[in-house]
């Protein structure tokens, strides 16, 4: 048995006791990482199955460690919400990507472009959370109806105290992410101001294993459309999956086989392409 600062804990295993040295270790990284801004958000194009154009990009952060290189979003998001630093890294986040979008907005008039953003359950705990957005949408200025947030479905259930029908107000979308994973009532969807669904990889891989079974995806696409919301599937790696999604009428898509998630400039020469400038 040890003692420190009062509390005694006991350490027998010293596997775990690596572990837990690690965490701790991620967890002070993660803490310099913050003040001295060691992430980069990393864009993946959203693109319509139908005409090939893009809709927008959903950001996805990474944290470009400077001894461990370049670290994903599933290693360190789990610590952030643990600790609570997703509240200063969300913020950072979502400032990122709107000055991004504005940027992008201003480049590309003729491209309606839009940016999804994921946000954590944690940070709807933060009684200012609405007022830091609506600060980030003004100095930013972005174009309205053109910023998505999206949340999982656990994530509704969790969130009592955030009121999402404000997000209408500020002409902010909400979408909700890996649908059909975890769990969402009829009522929820019809209720909340969602406008958008994304249908999750792990049903867009089984199209492949079972062509001949889409009837989760068609039952999606339909309660979708019924509900006046834009459907999208992520995770598309094949040529093979698109065709089937074409023809169960998914309009939007997102995954490897249009494009990883892509760093600013490399997004930069994608909508250059894209705009046939
Ligand atoms: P997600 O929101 O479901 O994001 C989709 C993940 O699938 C991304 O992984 C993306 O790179 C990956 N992906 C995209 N297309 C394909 C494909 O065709 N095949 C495969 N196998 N994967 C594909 P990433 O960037 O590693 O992010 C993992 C998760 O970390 C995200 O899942 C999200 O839950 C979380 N995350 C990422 N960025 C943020 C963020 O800025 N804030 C918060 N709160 N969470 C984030
Ligand atoms: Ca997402
Ligand atoms: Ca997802
Ligand atoms: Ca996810």
């Amino acid at each position: 048995a040890k003692k420190e600062g009062g509390r005694s804990y006991q350490i027998f295993d010293p596997q775990m006791q690596a572990e837990a040295i690690a965490r701790l270790q991620l967890e002070q990284d993660l803490r310099k990482a913050i003040t001295q801004k060691e992430f980069c958000l990393y864009y993946q194009p959203i693109i319509s199955l139908i005409t090939g154009e893009i809709k927008g990009f959903e950001a996805l952060v990474r944290w470009k460690h400077p001894q461990q290189g370049m670290i994903p979003p599933d290693r360190f998001i789990p610590v952030a919400e643990e600790t609570g630093l997703i509240n200063p890294l969300g913020a950072w986040i979502f400032h990122e990507a709107c000055k991004q979008l504005q940027h992008w907005q201003k480049q590309f008039p003729e491209l309606p472009l839009t940016m999804n953003v994921n946000f954590s359950p944690v940070q709807f705990q933060q009684v200012n959370l609405f007022a830091q957005i609506v600060e980030i949408l003004q100095e930013t200025g972005i174009a309205k109806n053109t910023l998505n947030i999206e949340i999982t479905e656990t994530c509704l259930l969790k969130t009592e105290k955030f009121n999402f029908h404000s997000l209408q107000d500020i002409n902010v979308g909400l979408c909700i992410d890996d649908f059909c994973t975890g769990y969402s009532s009829l009522r929820m969807l019809r209720d909340l101001p969602i406008n958008t669904l994304k249908i999750d990889r792990s049903f867009v891989e089984d199209i492949i294993k079972n062509p001949h079974d889409t009837t989760l995806i068609s039952t999606i696409l339909l309660l979708g459309k019924s509900l006046n919301m834009e459907i999208v599937a992520e995770g598309i790696e094949t040529q093979k999956q698109v065709e089937i999604l074409q023809q169960l009428g998914c309009i939007w898509g997102q995954g490897y086989f249009f494009d990883q998630p892509l760093y600013n400039q490399k997004a930069t020469q994608f909508l250059i392409d894209q705009s046939g400038a």
